[in-house]
């Protein structure tokens, strides 16, 4: 998968590609934008050329060959999700006294090292910070340069102070990735010592071309969908999983539908009986609340005759008829609730959550 392979910032992908070609890569670089937008795909692919074992050129810039065993192991990390749930359930199998000494990382790669927020607090913790200052200062094993990629910017306190001082003395075999959503999260010392590329997002119809090769079978009003759903990143919108999201808004329309318009309340237990405790059950319930979410937002689209901003384009007139029963308080008072079970799930991603009760309590 070469860098042509990446879609939009062609800027930022060329002034990066240009520091490779001078040799002059920054031992610490931040990828800010938004979930999707391509931080982590193009901090792998800067990492596979940093340790390409036969660079390629391309519009006579430093690419990778993606064939090599640095390319292809570095590329096994690609899937971040996929091989963060390995990470954490092989922790989980571990002895209850090894478990709390252990930390997540992903490593498909000796010198490429990926650095998750580690869970329950999904936060980056100061041991994993050591783990890059205990190998940060060997030269590399298999390829030319090191690499750490930070996935999120939720450093714990003592966390960042230690990056920090990596970052004050850093080997010149190593390059340091930081991606965030939120550069503010960062400490301001550790930006100052950083070089910034913000991977803006794209515009719907720029999605929607993507798609179009990336999806044929979906329906134009499918793709449409889903390139508003993405919000410019185009990252999310390849990965979208349309069966769930539909799953996800039938349920969450009828839990509008049940609190709006009152009535039988057979429906809606049949529905929340269904999510259940458990990893499958969080991400599902998490799919749920991001939709319900969309659709609040679209409903105050509507309520504020904009109802041409709308995100799920394909369900307008059950939008218009459900906003007609709303009102802006209600939506407030919804989202609240909604943010109130967020917080919860979050501070404990074990507990089931009592979607019964978050239902009868948007009851009008
Ligand atoms: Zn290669």
């Amino acid at each position: 998968m070469p860098f042509s392979d990446f879609h939009g910032n062609a800027d930022i992908v060329h002034r990066l590609r240009e520091m490779l070609s001078r040799e002059r890569f920054p031992h610490a670089v931040v990828l800010a934008g938004a979930q999707g937008s391509g931080k982590y795909t193009l901090a792998l692919m800067l990492a596979q050329a940093l340790n390409c074992l036969n660079p390629p050129k391309s519009d006579e810039l430093p690419d990778f060959c993606g064939q090599c065993a640095n390319c292809t192991r570095i590329a096994q990390a690609a899937d971040l999700n996929a091989r963060f749930a390995e990470a954490v359930e092989a922790r989980e199998n571990l002895r209850e006294t090894d478990k709390k000494e252990t930390r997540i990382f992903v490593q498909t790669h000796p010198d490429v090292l990926i650095v998750p927020p580690d869970p329950p607090q999904m936060m980056i913790k100061v041991d994993q910070v050591r783990r890059v200052i205990e190998t940060i200062y060997y030269r590399p094993a298999e390829g030319r340069e090191r690499i750490y990629i930070f996935t999120d910017s939720a450093f714990m306190k003592e966390a960042a102070n230690s990056l920090l001082k990596v970052l004050e003395e850093p080997p010149e075999f190593a390059t340091i990735f930081l991606l965030t959503e939120n550069p503010g999260e960062l400490l301001p010392t550790i930006r100052s010592r950083s070089m910034a590329f913000t991977l803006c997002a794209l515009s719907p119809e720029e999605i929607e071309r993507d798609l179009a090769q990336q999806h044929p079978a979906w329906k134009p009003s499918q793709r449409a969908l889903v390139a508003r759903l993405s919000e410019g990143a185009v990252g999310k919108a390849r990965s979208f999983d349309l069966a769930s999201y539909s799953a996800a808004r039938d349920h969450a329309l009828a839990i509008l539908h049940s609190a709006l318009r009152g009535g039988e309340h057979g429906e809606l237990f049949k529905i929340t009986e269904s999510y259940r405790p458990g990893a499958e059950g969080r991400e599902k319930t998490e799919a749920l609340i991001r939709t319900l979410y969309s659709l609040l937002r679209d409903l105050v689209f509507i309520e504020s005759g904009v109802p041409e901003l709308i995100r799920n384009s394909d369900i307008s007139a059950e939008l218009q008829r459900l906003s007609e029963s709303a009102d802006f308080e209600w939506i407030l008072v919804a989202s609240d609730r909604l943010a109130e079970v967020e917080r919860g799930m979050r501070r404990n991603l074990l507990r089931s959550l009592s979607l019964d009760a978050f239902a009868a309590a948007l009851e009008k």
